[in-house]
């Protein structure tokens, strides 16, 4: 990306505010965030401090507390987040069902939970996949029947990430039967502590608790918190998924593979972890990620320059998903491959100091196990190639 003047104002002035906000404790955080996103303390902490500079939601319209950036400053941002290791947050607040709010909630429910969300005192949980609806997410069962001025909640949501932090839901619930799938599915917001909710933990493969199941028993939740109408959930889900695949890959990749240069420099730093012919193997392999990230933000490139002429983001997010999501996998595979056997000590990273295994070695298998999950949550790379070829066979 070349900077005019102007960027690189912009870009000195994030990184000075960086600089100063960034604690040690909030850099490390960052750097040891092996899953989708920081650890609940961190990422709220960072969040309450982005809030008070007026960048925890910068892509929200001024009016409601975002900014006035361009496209290449959001991207500019995005890229000198990742260059600072800052925590990543958790997007379900500020990314998903705020704009969501925005754009289809009422006066009277915007007054109500978009400041909570700014300024990090409330964290929300999504309540989209459940046991049998993922990939085919309109044959959703959890079901809410009105009574009143409230919806009674039976049924169960799966996969739900840090549902045991959150203390509001967004949540998608089959109101109708009847006719297309898609109709008869309502969005509804509420409050996690509702009696009848039961969260139980899934933990994963990497030893991880983000994901969770979540229970509802006769669960009344008040009808105030309907967005839109009933039975017209679907496209607000829609709208809602745009912006959960919306971000850019190229910055968090580079910040990766920055990071692998530095292990695979310390690894034959010793001389009896590897030979010179494995040395030679992994520098041409981290050659060939820097050009795959080329390619991935050459394609960033064009989205962005697409988006400042006003043209709509059409297929691409599916795309640098797809091509994203691959490459963030490749690159923990390579970071298993330069820890060799120092990979498989499985210490917790605050551990490993005293056990003399470098940090980066620690963060490989957590990372590569987690990583697993990148093609399977926000869509699967199956369904993103499904929906690339329909777009091709389309034209
Ligand atoms: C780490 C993680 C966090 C998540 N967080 C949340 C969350 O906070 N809230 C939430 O609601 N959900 C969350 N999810 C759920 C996620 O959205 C679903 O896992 C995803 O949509 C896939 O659904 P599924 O797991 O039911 O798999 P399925 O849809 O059953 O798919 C199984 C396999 O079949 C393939 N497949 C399915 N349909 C097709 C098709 N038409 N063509 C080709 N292949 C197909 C898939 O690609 C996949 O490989 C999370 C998932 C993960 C892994």
């Amino acid at each position: 990306m070349v900077l005019t003047d102007a960027d690189k104002a912009f870009r000195d002035d994030v990184r000075r505010f960086l600089q100063e906000a960034l604690t040690d404790e909030l850099r490390q955080a960052g750097r040891r965030c092996s899953g989708i996103f920081s650890d609940h303390p961190e990422g709220i902490a960072w969040h309450r401090l982005l809030a008070q500079r007026g960048w925890s939601a910068p892509r929200w319209p001024v009016a409601h507390g975002g900014t006035d950036w361009t496209p290449r400053q959001h991207y500019l941002f995005n890229r000198e987040l990742c260059e600072a290791d800052a925590p990543p947050l958790a997007p379900m607040g500020t990314g998903m069902v705020g704009p969501v709010i925005i754009a289809f909630g009422t006066p009277a429910q915007q007054q109500r939970w978009l400041p909570g969300i700014l300024s990090g005192q409330d964290y929300w949980a999504q309540g989209y996949s459940e046991p049998q609806s993922g990939s085919d997410l309109a044959s959703l069962q959890c079901k809410a029947v009105r009574d009143g001025d409230h919806y009674v909640i039976n049924g169960t949501k799966i996969w739900t990430t840090h549902a045991q932090y959150a203390n509001k839901m967004f949540c998608l619930v089959r109101t109708a039967n009847g006719g297309k799938p898609q109709q008869g599915i309502s969005f509804l917001c509420f409050d996690l502590d509702t009696p009848g909710i039961t969260i139980r933990p899934i933990i994963s493969i990497s030893g991880d608790h983000e994901l969770n199941q979540v229970f509802f028993d006769d669960v009344r939740v008040p009808a105030s918190g309907l967005i839109g109408e009933e039975n017209q959930g679907w496209a607000i889900a829609k709208y809602l998924l745009q912006h959960e695949r919306g971000n850019p890959w190229a910055p968090q990749l580079r910040s990766r593979l920055r990071r692998l240069h530095a292990a695979l420099d310390a690894a034959f730093a010793d001389p009896a972890l590897h030979g010179e012919a494995e040395h030679t193997r992994l520098r041409h392999a981290l050659a060939d990620a820097h050009c795959r990230i080329d390619a991935v933000e050459a394609l960033e490139m064009r989205a962005l320059q697409a988006h400042e002429r006003g043209e709509p983001p059409g297929i691409r997010p599916s795309m640098t998903k797809l091509l994203g999501t691959e490459l963030r996998q490749h690159l923990t595979e390579l970071g298993v491959a330069i820890a060799a056997h120092q990979s498989h000590l499985r210490v917790p990273m605050p551990d490993c100091e005293g056990l003399g295994v470098p940090e980066e070695a620690a963060f490989s298998m957590s990372a590569y196990l987690n990583d697993r999950a990148a093609s399977i949550y926000a869509g699967t790379n199956e369904i993103q190639r499904n929906l690339i070829a329909a777009d091709i066979l389309s034209r």
